[in-house]
């Protein structure tokens, strides 16, 4: 926990750049010479599900999204020093934008149309995160509107297939 792991470092005893690659899951931490705590906690090794993620981290049920957010949110401070609430949003719109547009032209690729969205979940956490909200601030403002937009009436809107809700006099 706490610092995060780079993927790939070099090993300082070998030349062979190539060779001393160590390949290194970002969460955990094991590597192919090293998965003890891998085993400890599965019972088994684990296997690479991605360049930088092995199977026991992705597999593991303690992962809830809100371990998984908040992991994001700590890398998000680490690595982009320099972007702002404004600069996550507009980021968003490019990112909503790409996404529409798949979806649009109908060349659904399941993977990556999901990958889409996650990246215009990221920005918008990340936009959150840059203007002071935090996760249980969100959850509890997610629950709120739920519950506002549940008892609302909503009317279609056949141009476009989207939804308003009727405006209601007080
Ligand atoms: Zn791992
Ligand atoms: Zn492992």
């Amino acid at each position: 926990m706490g610092v995060m792991l780079r993927c790939w470092f070099m090993d300082s005893k070998n030349n062979d750049m190539e060779k001393t690659k160590i390949r290194r899951c970002y969460s955990c931490g094991c590597t192919d010479d090293d998965c003890s705590q891998c085993i400890e906690k599965t019972g088994e090794p684990c296997r690479w599900i991605s360049e930088t993620l092995c199977s026991a981290c992705y597999s593991n049920p303690d992962k809830t999204l809100e371990c998984i957010f908040t992991e994001f949110r700590q890398f998000c401070a680490e690595t982009y020093p320099l972007a702002t609430e404004a600069s996550c949003l507009e980021k968003l719109k490019h990112e909503a934008e790409e996404l529409s547009g798949e979806v649009w032209r109908g060349e659904r690729k399941e993977s990556e149309i999901l990958e889409e969205y996650v990246d215009c979940l990221m920005c918008l956490l990340d936009g959150m995160r840059r203007g002071g909200f935090t996760i249980e601030n969100m959850r509890l403002a997610f629950l709120h509107k739920l519950a506002k937009n549940q008892k609302r009436d909503w009317i279609h809107n056949p141009k476009d297939n989207t939804y308003s809700h009727k405006k209601v006099n007080a």
